[in-house]
């Protein structure tokens, strides 16, 4: 046991090579001739009832027939990270449970030490996962930082895992097609099912590169477009209002955005008494959104066809700019829209809300996620269902 200088206790655990074991090349990793030792120098291990453990080495040199002179490599450290694997995993494991910041606080390493041991294990699982046998996808657009930045996020959403698959920085035709490159065109070849909302540019992209997609509209996006709608109607009449000085609009924003079912006891009484008041365009177009949410309950594409028409030629009468906009992107879509009756077993559509939702709570965390690299290597270590390396390096 060896007291620090800040009076911490911390286990020295001192490594020595085996006996006539010849070190190994870090350059080709074949086992070559000594050349010398450098000094030692500690590799931090996983800590055993909150003692600090520390190897002790001196790494050796080797004269390499094919790289020249270069340090050994040592099984358990990457390169030269003062952090040994076990640690790595060890940290990287609390930190799907724990802030980064947390995890280098009780560990006492430091946050920028938990991110790289993270970016080792997601890089790790990058190279080894297996991404075979995908046939359903979501594509999304995900707001993060400041300003105008957006992501695009692939997932997955058949079979038993949902998980994100690939990640890039903006939101254009460009970014799409970088991650279809990625991935190939045999694996673009082989999906049959893409979500995503019926933004133009990425459509195109799903068209040229995903010949045997059939592209969904989910539920998800629907609703969403459908809350916008309604959200752009209750404020600017809120604005109208307030000028007249009435402010019954006032605070209710979530009151019409909620499914009846989620509001509180103070909401629904506040909902039921605006209720009364017909004349608010507000009301009607929340109406409006109530009846739309029949159109799911049918089982039969033709009755739900019907049903959708009907629908838009009512609301088109509505006298409400933003839902009328909303009933023209239905009447442009009503294919894609319609795709989703048909497709309703080839994927889980409660995992579209399912992965916008975790995605967006990450991408909403402050650790230092303004980054877009930090944001990427927390979204996969998150949701990426990664493999994981083993440590089975025995001394
Ligand atoms: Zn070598």
């Amino acid at each position: 046991m060896v007291v620090d200088g800040d009076g911490r206790e911390r286990l020295e655990v001192p490594v020595r090579p085996r006996k006539n074991g010849k070190a190994r090349c870090s350059g080709c990793g074949q086992p070559s001739p000594s050349y010398d030792r450098l000094k030692e120098r500690l590799f931090r291990y996983v800590p055993l009832w909150g003692i600090a453990v520390v190897l002790v080495y001196a790494m050796r040199r080797v004269d390499c027939p094919r790289c020249g002179v270069k340090v050994e490599q040592v099984p358990w450290s990457t390169g030269k990270s003062p952090v040994t694997r076990s640690l790595a995993l060890f940290l990287a494991d609390w930190a799907k449970v724990l802030s980064w910041q947390e995890v280098g606080r009780r560990f006492d390493v430091g946050w920028h030490r938990v991110f790289e041991s993270v970016r080792f294990v997601v890089e790790w699982g990058l190279a080894h996962r297996d991404l075979s046998g995908v046939t359903a996808i979501g594509i999304d657009e995900v707001h993060f930082g400041k300003g105008q930045k957006y992501l695009t996020v692939v997932y997955q959403l058949c079979g038993d895992v949902r998980r994100l698959l690939f990640v890039i920085r903006r939101n254009d035709s460009a970014a799409l097609n970088a991650i279809l490159d990625e991935a190939g065109d045999a694996w673009c070849g082989g999906i049959t099912h893409v979500c995503t909302d019926m933004w133009r540019a990425y459509r195109k992209v799903i068209e040229a590169r995903l010949p045997h997609a059939m592209h969904i509209l989910d539920r998800f996006h629907i609703v969403k477009l459908l809350n916008e709608a309604v959200d752009l109607v209750r404020r600017q009449e809120a604005a109208k209002l307030r000028k007249q000085g009435v402010s019954i609009l006032k605070g209710m924003k979530y009151v019409f955005l909620k499914r009846p079912e989620n509001l509180t006891e103070g909401q629904e009484a506040a909902l039921k008494a605006l209720m009364e008041k017909r004349w608010l365009a507000t009301v009607r177009a929340w109406l409006w959104k109530e009846k739309f949410q029949l159109f799911w309950e049918y089982t039969s594409p033709y009755w739900a066809r019907r049903y959708l028409r009907r629908w838009c030629k009512g609301a088109m009468r509505s006298r409400l700019a933003p839902l009328k906009k909303f009933v023209r992107t239905m009447r442009a879509h009503e294919d894609l829209n319609m795709n989703w009756f048909e497709a309703q077993k080839a994927y889980s559509s409660g995992a579209v809300e399912g992965m916008n939702r975790k995605i967006n709570l990450i991408t909403r965390k402050a650790y230092g996620y303004r980054n877009y690299e930090v944001l990427k290597i927390a979204l996969f270590h998150a949701l990426g269902h990664l493999p994981e390396p083993q440590v089975t390096h025995r001394f």
